[in-house]
């Protein structure tokens, strides 16, 4: 240790600091139990990566020579799944992924019109205002789908300017799956890029082998973010994908300081933390442990849709993904409440009266009985 730094290093109040901290920190509810939040306990893989690299700089791969081994390796893991020819950007997550995304579209186009359903994630809407963009809702179905006729309404409405079409595949609010490979006819037709926002439901799609290739359809521009960090890995850890080199070389930037001269996408100084929990997540699952995965939280939430209809809890169609949206109407709150008292976090969904629960891979079937033995006993209370 450089003595002359030692006033810095060693003037006890570090260890006050962290307990201080450790203490704040063990009023936070364990990962696993917020089961209505799409972040999840990481699995230990991949937090033992992300500890290894949250010093690495992601911006700098000439340097960190092995974070450009890494952004190689995550890029053949999913073309690995997804097919061959992906270009791959590692970003912090659905948010970014999708401003980055759509700042593409409009540059590709030149045009200014971003079209997204009304049950798009809320960050699109911020997205299209911070890129100066016009944001289109486009109806969505009963099942909170994006409706196809109507978008092609749309788009014909405002020929020559739309820049970008997004489709969800996990809506938040009920995981339900837009009609991605329709949406993407649509948006070629007219001369838009598709951008697929399977932030949420693209890692379990990933383990889906017939549903795969509604992630990143080919045959017209497309991008496609996914998010590890709701899943498998710590946050940040996310990806966007491209289904053409043109596409990404959009956001490659001149960085004259820099060793290789050269940056891509939006941030500057970044953490290659995420892409390592990214990287050693797929690696230690393997093929077959992804579609385990998605075994497991696909089963977890259909156990979960199951016993809520059989107990007379109206549950949304699906599930189309591992999330759960029921209906308890005007009892969500105590719901809610008395979830809570058990120790579990269950987040509310824009549809009134709707409760959610996300699939967790550290759930177990008891776990799942637990909440609906909670939420039937609490909504039937009172009545
Ligand atoms: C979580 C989520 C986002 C936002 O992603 P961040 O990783 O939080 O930036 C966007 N869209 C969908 C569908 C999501 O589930």
């Amino acid at each position: 240790m450089p003595s002359e730094a030692s006033w810095l290093l060693g003037n006890g109040k570090a260890e006050k600091v962290i307990d201080e901290l450790r203490r704040l920190r063990a009023g936070d509810p364990p990962p696993c139990r917020v089961a209505g939040g799409m972040t999840a306990e990481p699995l230990p893989v991949a937090l033992q990566a992300y500890t290894l690299y949250a010093r690495a700089n992601l911006n700098d791969p000439a340097t960190w020579r092995s974070v450009e081994a890494l952004v190689e390796r995550l890029r053949r893991l999913l073309e690995g799944v997804l097919g061959p020819g992906l270009d791959m950007l590692p970003t912090s997550g659905g948010s970014e992924s999708a401003l980055t995304g759509l700042f593409i579209a409009r540059e590709a186009t030149g045009r200014d019109t971003v079209v997204a359903s009304s049950a798009a994630h809320a960050s699109i809407a911020k997205d299209a205002r911070i890129l100066g963009m016009r944001l289109i809702e486009a109806p969505v179905d009963y099942d909170l789908r994006l409706d196809v006729d109507q978008l092609r309404r749309i788009l014909r409405a405002n020929s020559g300017r739309v820049a970008a079409v997004v489709a969800t595949l996990g809506v938040t609010d009920n995981g339900a799956l837009d009609p991605v490979l329709e949406a993407a006819e649509v948006a070629w037709e007219n001369g838009a890029v598709l951008y697929v926002d399977a932030a949420w439901g693209g890692l379990p799609l990933l383990g889906r082998p017939a549903a795969r290739s509604t992630i990143l359809p080919r045959g017209g521009p497309a991008l496609a973010g996914i998010d590890f960090h709701k899943h498998v890995a710590p946050p940040p850890s996310g990806v966007l994908l491209a289904n053409t080199p043109e596409l990404l070389g959009i956001v490659e930037h001149r960085a004259p300081y820099m060793p290789s001269g050269r940056q891509r996408g939006l941030p500057w100084t970044r953490t290659a933390a995420g892409l390592a929990a990214a990287v050693a997540a797929l690696e230690a699952l393997g093929q077959d442990g992804l579609e385990r995965l998605a075994q497991h939280l696909y089963g977890l939430a259909t156990r979960m849709a199951e016993a809520l209809r059989t107990a007379g809890v109206p549950v949304h169609s699906g599930p189309w993904t591992p999330l759960v949206a029921f209906n308890v109407g005007r009892k969500a709150g105590s719901v809610a409440e008395a979830l809570r008292r058990r120790g579990w976090v269950l987040y509310p969904s824009r549809l009134h009266g709707v409760l959610r629960y996300v699939a967790k891979w550290c759930h177990t079937p008891s776990d799942v009985e637990e909440i609906v033995e909670t939420v039937v006993a609490a909504a039937g209370r009172g009545h």
